[in-house]
């Protein structure tokens, strides 16, 4: 089959896809302009008093109606062309879309007085748009085709070998031309057509070469990240052992290993062990968000969605326990729900969460956990009547290292990574993560926060049915 793909052509997907959305733009044009040739007729008989033959009226109403009807076809096959440059493609529908329209409007030019036909610029805009789609040969042999056909019709018309159709009403009575007016004509009309394509083609190309440079430069980019990102665990690792190595060494000297200590000692060997794990803590996460940065998520495990907010839950109930808080499950699915997620970034998601809420939450406090579903997504909320964050900080809590102004570094220890990673995950799995305070607990003095996460459901399966949940529509919704 004919290749119709520009050689220069490299990022396919994109490449289809432009053609698939060009493609319809052309068929909604289309019914557009054959709504107009119905109203041209129309409003040319009873506006402008043209006088149309009975041979003119059957011609128009036949073309118009041809053009509807190969459009309904056009419109209804174009789902079903593959994007394949060996089988029949959109390249190939545009192609035989161009070919239909350029028929039809040559024989509308015809049938409206050839040379003083209104409608012959047509020609132009068609040349425009071919060669916004189709190969540059394939367009200068459609003008030169063009060009032909309208100089043989007009010097047949000349000769009366054909029978002219001029609108009546536009001009007297049948225009007599020298034959160097209609040579003139026809030389003008072939260099319009040709200087039209040479330009629409020339500007096509270079958008095109420029999209695909813009595209190379992007994936330039992601790899150079992706170099970044193994250095950075590569150096991150390197830190992580002789840190590692003094915190086992601090907590030898604390356990009496290498001789007693005095009390005055032993508290600063705490102190210092503190801050190590503090640092190991830091470390570990940005290896988190550094690994993440390089994973491709895979959306395999199936997970009930319940028992695993449960499961979870229940690691919590100890600490929770200790600060009095009520840690509290509201699950408002009623269904045994399954999705397909990534169970270790779902847990770091979800543990994250909670874990600072338990953290910013005072003695006798309370956490609550909703869960609500519907047909293509879940919501997550965890709310808590804690510290709460300052109005102005609420943009900033996401960012790497950031830490609220209100909290006390001294008992809420932190690095300031935990909300950066989970929104980074959010964000991986097509959800959002929106945070807002005060909470809906607000009680005096303790504002609270509430963090709400919504995650699509990319696979789905209760009781009765199992389907999937197509990602893109969500997000395209
Ligand atoms: P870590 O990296 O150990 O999690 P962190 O808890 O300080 O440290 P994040 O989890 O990223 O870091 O949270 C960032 C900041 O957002 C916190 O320092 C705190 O000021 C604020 N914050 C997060 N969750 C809450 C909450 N439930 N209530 C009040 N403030 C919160
Ligand atoms: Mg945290």
């Amino acid at each position: 089959m004919l290749n119709l793909v520009p050689e220069w052509t490299y990022h396919y997907g994109e490449f289809w896809k432009a053609i698939k959305i060009r493609n319809l733009w052309f068929i909604r044009l289309r019914y557009l302009a054959a709504v107009i040739l119905f109203g041209f007729f129309i409003t040319g008989e009873y506006l402008f008093h043209l006088n149309f033959s009975t041979e003119q009226i059957i011609a128009i109403n036949s073309i118009s109606f041809s053009i509807l009807l190969y459009n309904v076809i056009v419109h209804s096959i174009r789902k079903y062309v593959s994007t394949d440059p060996d089988k029949f493609n959109g390249l190939h529908l545009s192609l035989i879309q161009m070919i239909l329209d350029l028929t039809a409007l040559m024989l509308l030019v015809y049938y409206t007085g050839l040379i003083e036909s209104p409608l012959y610029t047509f020609f132009i805009f068609h040349m425009i748009i071919g060669s916004l789609i189709l190969p540059g040969y394939i367009i200068y042999m459609t003008a030169g085709l063009i060009s032909c056909v309208f100089a043989i019709l007009t010097f047949f018309q000349r000769y009366n070998l054909i029978e002219s159709h001029f609108i009546s009403g536009l001009y007297l009575g049948p225009r007599p031309h020298t034959l160097t007016y209609d040579i003139l004509f026809v030389i003008i009309f072939a260099v319009m057509l040709f200087i039209s394509v040479y330009i629409a083609n020339k500007i096509a190309h270079q958008l095109y070469q420029r999209e695909q440079q813009l595209r190379s430069s992007l994936e330039k980019l992601n790899e150079a990240e992706i170099a970044k990102q193994k250095y950075t665990i590569g150096i991150v690792h390197e830190i992580k052992t002789p840190i590692a190595a003094v915190h086992s060494i601090l907590e030898l000297i604390k356990n009496g290993y290498v001789g007693s200590v005095s009390l005055l000692v032993e508290e600063k060997i705490k102190r210092a062990e503190l801050r190590t794990e503090e640092a190991l803590q830091l470390i570990k996460n940005i290896l988190n968000i550094s690994k993440l940065r390089l994973l491709e998520i895979r959306l395999t495990d199936e997970i009930n969605l319940s028992a695993f907010i449960k499961n979870i839950l229940d690691t919590f109930s100890d600490l929770a326990k200790e600060k009095s808080i009520a840690l509290i499950f509201n699950d408002n699915t009623n269904e045994q729900l399954f999705i397909k997620s990534d169970k270790i970034l779902f847990e770091l998601v979800l543990s994250n969460v909670i874990s600072n809420a338990i953290k910013y939450v005072e003695k006798g406090g309370t956490v609550d956990v909703k869960l609500d579903s519907t047909e293509d997504k879940f919501i997550i909320e965890v709310c808590d009547n804690g510290i709460g964050i300052p109005q102005k900080e609420i943009d900033k809590i996401f960012e790497q290292f950031y830490r609220g102004s209100n909290i006390n570094r001294t008992i809420h220890e932190g690095s300031g990574m935990g909300l950066a990673i989970v929104k980074e995950i959010v964000e991986k799995l097509g959800g959002i993560i929106k945070v807002s305070s005060p909470s809906r607990l607000a009680v005096e003095n303790r504002p609270g926060t509430n963090f709400g996460i919504v995650i699509p459901i990319h696979y789905k399966q209760n009781e009765y049915d199992i389907f999937e949940v197509n990602r893109e529509d969500y997000l395209e919704s």
